[in-house]
């Protein structure tokens, strides 16, 4: 029987990791499922096998991990998807099955960078007046309404798709998925006279190139820190190294 692997996913990381996975030769021992949540309409689905949709808690994700005699699970969710971290940790320990997290490193602020962290959208919202007057959202579709109240901010807001009520009176969409790129970010600011950026702290490359953009325009981003994650469960940074934390499960044989 092939090693049954439950990716969690939702992330460009997830995709690379299921791509590795089934990969001809790859992992020959290895049979992969990812899982997404489905808040995305049209999302890019990893090869390999694929579900769509929540589990029903921790309960309902260790009766899936049973019924579908998973060996191995990776939490290759969003560092801001906190409470499906939470679930897999109690799930994989209530059916003995290992679990890994694979999870992008934060960002690192550099020279020239004018970063203002916030605990939560709530509080990236309350210090925006003080900072500018032009926004570049870049927190997704989900939490616009901590940003509704402040009307005499405009806001340019970046999404996979499009955002529902209630969110900022003044404002623009823009409808996109990452990657995104260096010309393409400064472009944006200079073209919307943006004067204020506002992001998680997602880490990773897709996204990082507003960062730079927003250094070489000198101006403020507020920088929304991660929520908790269980820490009891070990971490890759990349793809590869969560290949080869699932070839040590199976013994040098793999
Ligand atoms: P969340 O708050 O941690 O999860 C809420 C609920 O959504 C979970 O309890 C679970 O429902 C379901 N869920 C989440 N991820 C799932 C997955 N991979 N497969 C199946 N069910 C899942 O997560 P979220 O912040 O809403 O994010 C949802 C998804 O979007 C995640 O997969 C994440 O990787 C991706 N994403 C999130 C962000 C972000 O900023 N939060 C950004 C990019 C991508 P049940 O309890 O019913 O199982």
């Amino acid at each position: 029987m092939p090693l049954h692997v439950l990716v969690l996913g939702g992330t460009t990381e997830a995709r690379r990791l299921a791509e590795r996975l089934v990969a001809v030769g790859e992992m020959p021992g290895v049979r992969v499922t990812s899982s997404l949540a489905g808040r995305v309409a049209r999302p890019k689905l990893p090869p390999g096998g694929t579900r769509v949709g929540g589990f029903g808690g921790a309960d309902g994700l260790a009766e899936w991990l049973r019924a579908h005699r998973v060996d191995a699970v990776i939490d290759a969710t969003h560092p801001f998807a906190g409470t499906i971290s939470f679930n897999a940790a109690s799930a994989a320990d209530a059916v003995h099955v290992p679990l890994l997290a694979l999870r992008r490193p934060g960002w690192v602020p550099s020279d020239g960078d004018r970063w203002h962290p916030a605990d939560s959208l709530a509080g990236a919202a309350e210090l925006l007046p003080g900072l500018g007057r032009r926004v570049f959202l870049t927190t997704g579709r989900m939490g616009l309404a901590a940003f509704a109240g402040l009307d005499a901010l405009w806001f340019l807001i970046r999404s996979v798709d499009a955002p529902e009520a209630p969110y900022p009176a003044r404002m623009e969409v823009l409808l996109d998925r990452g990657p995104f790129t260096l010309d393409g970010e400064r472009e944006l600011i200079r073209r919307y006279g943006i004067d204020v950026l506002v992001t998680k702290d997602s880490g990773g490359d897709a996204t990082a190139p507003k960062l730079t953009a927003a250094r070489e325009a000198g101006i403020p981003v507020v920088v929304v820190r991660r929520p908790p994650v269980p820490d009891d469960v070990p971490v890759a940074g990349t793809p590869e190294e969560a290949v080869a934390w699932l070839r040590g499960l199976e013994g040098p044989g793999l």
